[in-house]
């Protein structure tokens, strides 16, 4: 074959821009440098943590064209580390650049209702759910959903903000004022008996690779502990990645995908509910920085470079504890603790409810004694 018959390869990755500057930025710029990777943050907080263990960063509003235009002239590839990016944002980068995931893993799980459709059409099992617009909206929802319900905003919903439980007839017009205007969805309320996640990483190539499956508690509705291996039948956990795994290449997903999901005991045995997409990184996969060979970072800019994902391969049993604001105040304690893995954000100002940082705490796995 002549060498013009031969298709040009891609540039390679040399550089990943990262939008957003939290602790999920900035764990993902760490483990692009292992594999020598330079990131470029683009986050409008001065104080963003993750600036500090990057080759760089623009520091602008996301709706800075000019800064958004220098930001993709500077990258090979742009990713993100929450899913509330701008479309208009995500758009505008994407004529420019190469943005994985792409938009459409943005826009289904953005909006709790085209989350749970997208779900619901690709036959995964939710709470049954009724969009809400106004209040007779929440009354014709609630005479066929039940009570007890959840009404949430459609969007910028996380950690349990912006959404009501409603136990009775009562409750009605104090939850729809909750929302404040806000387009919002009502669900059924599911009685579950743990929660769990599942995070597959998708390779441009089409391949995934899926994580072992945490069991997480939460304090608060706040992420507390994840633990793996999770206590839940291996028939269970197989399906939980055939979720995963279903959701990432019907989004044709590049990078890491979570899957939170509802763990149900039913007289026919363990039944699985899906709550919410999280089309990147997720704290409920912080553990696998210590127990695997390739952590969720690494698997994830290993994807959005273009590189192989090699396998997500659990090397120990791990409870994944966060440190949620006073938490972190006497960090040493964890230093001196035998089989313990401390990683703090960085973040200058201790708050409550703020996630400051992570202890993995792993031992050798019991199911390989
Ligand atoms: P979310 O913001 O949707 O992740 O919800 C936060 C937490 O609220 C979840 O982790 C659950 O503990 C609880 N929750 C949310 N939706 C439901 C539901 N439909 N039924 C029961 N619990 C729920």
């Amino acid at each position: 074959m002549s060498d013009s018959l031969v298709p040009p390869l891609p540039p390679p990755v040399r550089t990943v821009g990262i939008l957003g500057g939290g602790q999920l930025g900035r764990m993902m710029a760490l483990a692009g440098a292992r594999l020598g990777l330079k990131s470029v943050i683009y986050c409008p907080d001065v104080d963003s943590p993750a600036f500090d263990v990057a080759a760089d960063h623009v520091c602008a509003p996301y709706d800075d064209e000019a800064a958004l235009a220098d930001f993709a002239a500077r990258v090979d590839v742009v990713t993100y580390e929450f899913e509330n990016v701008p479309a208009a944002t995500a758009a505008f980068l994407d004529a420019r650049v190469p943005v994985r995931p792409g938009t459409r893993s943005l826009a289904v799980s953005q909006d709790r209702l085209s989350e749970k459709t997208f779900l619901a059409e690709l036959g995964v099992p939710t709470a049954p759910f009724r969009a809400v617009d106004s209040l007779a909206d929440l009354e014709s929802a609630i005479a066929e959903i039940g009570f007890p319900a959840v009404l949430k905003t459609r969007r910028f919903g996380y950690d349990g903000k912006g959404q009501v439980k409603i136990t009775d007839p009562d409750d009605l017009a104090h939850a729809f004022e909750a929302m404040k205007g806000a387009p919002a969805i009502l669900e059924g309320w599911v009685p579950f008996r743990r929660e769990i996640s599942v995070l597959t990483a998708r390779g441009l190539d089409g391949r995934a690779v899926t994580f072992d499956v945490p069991e997480n508690e939460h304090a608060r509705h706040i992420l507390k502990y994840s633990r793996v291996p999770a206590d839940l039948k291996p028939e269970t956990a197989a399906r939980a990645v055939a979720v995963g795994e279903a959701v990432a290449a019907a989004l044709d997903h590049v990078g890491v995908v979570a899957v939170e999901l509802f763990l149900v005991e039913t007289a026919q045995g363990e039944r699985l509910v899906a709550n919410e997409i999280a089309p990147r990184v997720h704290n409920s996969g912080h553990w696998t920085e210590s127990a695997c060979l390739v952590s969720q970072f690494e698997a994830h800019m290993r994807a959005v470079a273009g590189l192989p994902l090699g396998a997500p391969t659990r090397h120990s049993d791990v409870v994944m504890e966060n440190l949620i604001g006073d938490e972190a105040r006497d960090p040493e304690r964890f230093l001196a603790e035998d089989g313990a893995s401390l990683h703090l954000y960085g973040k200058a100002e201790i708050r409550p409810g703020r996630k400051m940082g992570h202890v993995n705490r792993i031992r050798p796995r019991a199911d390989r004694g």
